[in-house]
This record gives structure tokens, sequence and C-alpha cells, in this order.
């Protein structure tokens, strides 16, 4: 019980199983770390990055927080950027929300729950910039998914905006922002129109999303069939069963 045994049964299974798969997977994998995306995604356990996307160990540099939130101020974060897009140089920065998120329920509903009530107030911050849009839908269950939506908009926008995105398409780094939102009753993600390659291009992708979520929330949609663009599997990856 203090050890936690089944975990380590868990593990030890897992580390056989992949070895069974590639013998020198391990071996591999310790020599390099090349992952071509970023994904900053929320800590909810039912959103698990590499599984989602049927991606395997070593493929996909993860940052995670209450809500998926990216915050100017946030040395975690940022410092997550700055190695993924100068070190590890991905291709593609994944920020993905989720319908039915805690945090964003509970930013929405203005609740009191302590300390992380100040880190739920970027959120709040979104909801605000948003108020009348989310004041016309008709339910909460409504205005939970259309804030859902826009606060990931919003944080593509935050990406978008650090120095160390700023200065790699400056430099002409080919670097890639995604906005994404996973939904846990089907197990499906939808892209939310927001993809920025350049500088130039962020208002434009800013208006067009905007525009997509307040005429029909993703959440309504079937997601198209999976298909590789820009090097971005979708749905499904080499990792998938
Ligand atoms: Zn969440």
């Amino acid at each position: 019980m203090r050890v936690l045994s089944h975990l380590f049964a868990n593990n030890r299974a897992w580390a056989a199983e992949m070895i069974r798969r590639e013998p020198d997977f391990f071996a591999r994998l310790s020599g390099v770390q090349a992952p071509p995306y970023l994904w900053i995604g929320c800590s909810d356990s039912r959103v698990p990055a590499n599984q989602i996307v049927g991606l395997l160990p070593g493929e996909m540099f993860v940052h995670r927080n209450v809500a998926n939130v990216v915050v100017h101020t946030d040395l975690n974060c940022l410092s997550a950027i700055q190695f993924a897009v100068e070190v590890l140089r991905v291709e593609h920065i994944i920020v993905c929300g989720h319908y039915g998120c805690g945090g964003v329920l509970s930013a929405l509903r203005d609740e009191k729950l302590g300390l992380i009530d100040n880190w739920l107030r970027h959120v709040q911050d979104v909801k605000s910039k948003h108020r009348i849009q989310l004041a016309g839908l008709a339910s909460e269950a409504q205005r939970h998914d259309c804030l859902c939506e826009l606060n990931v908009i919003e944080q593509v926008v935050n990406v978008t905006q650090t120095t160390v995105v700023r200065h790699a398409w400056a430099r002409g780094q080919a670097l890639a922002v995604h906005g994404w939102i996973y939904k846990l009753t089907d197990g499906l993600l939808r892209d939310l129109g927001m993809c920025v390659t350049a500088e130039a291009e962020l208002a434009r992708c800013y208006e067009s999303a905007l525009a997509d979520a307040a005429a029909e929330p993703a959440a309504a949609r079937i997601p198209e069939a999976p298909s590789v663009e820009n090097g971005v599997r979708t749905q499904k990856g080499p990792g998938m069963a």
C-alpha cells in the first residue's frame, strides 16, 4: 500500500511489452530527444496527451496545467516553450483544451476554491473579454463549451506573443501554433481553425477562429476523417494500436 506496488507492477509489464515490440526501444530513446511537437494541455487526468494522439514516448514534449493557460509571466510554461523551440526545435506547438474542463467551469461560475482562483483569473479574463458572445448563449452548458473554445483561442494568441515564438519567426524558424479541443464524450479532437505560422497571420487567424466559434460550436461538429497535413497527424499516429 505504502509503495503503490500495483503501479510498479504495471510499469514492469509496460516496459516488457515495449521491449517485446522493439528490443532496443529504450536504448534508442535514451540516446536523443527529438520530438517535433510541443503539447500545452490541461492537467485533467482524462486528457492524456500522448495517448489521445497515438504518440509514443519521445514523440511529444508536454506541458500541462489547470485549464491549459499560457501566462506571460509563468516561468514554468515559458521555459517549456523556450526549451522546446530553441533546443528541441519543435515545428509545432499545440494548445489543446477540452470540453467539460472543471477549471473553465469554475471560472465561468466565479467559484471560490482557494489559491487556484488566482490562476483561473486568467480564464475569467477570457470570459470578460467575450462576455457579449457568452451572454447570448441560452444555457450554461453552451457557455461552458464556448468558453472552453475561446480559452484555447486566446491561449494560442498568448503563445504567439511570447518573445520565444516571435524571435523564432523573426529568424526564419519554421514553427506553427495550433489550437485544438478534445471532447471527453467521444474521444475526438476538433481543430479550432487557429493555425498561426507567422506574426502577420495572427490577426486574420484570430478573427476567423472567433467567427467560427460564434457561428457553430466545434462541439457540435463531427471531426473530419484522419488526415496528415503539414506533418501533424491530427488523429492517428504510429503509437496507436
Ligand atoms: Zn481541464
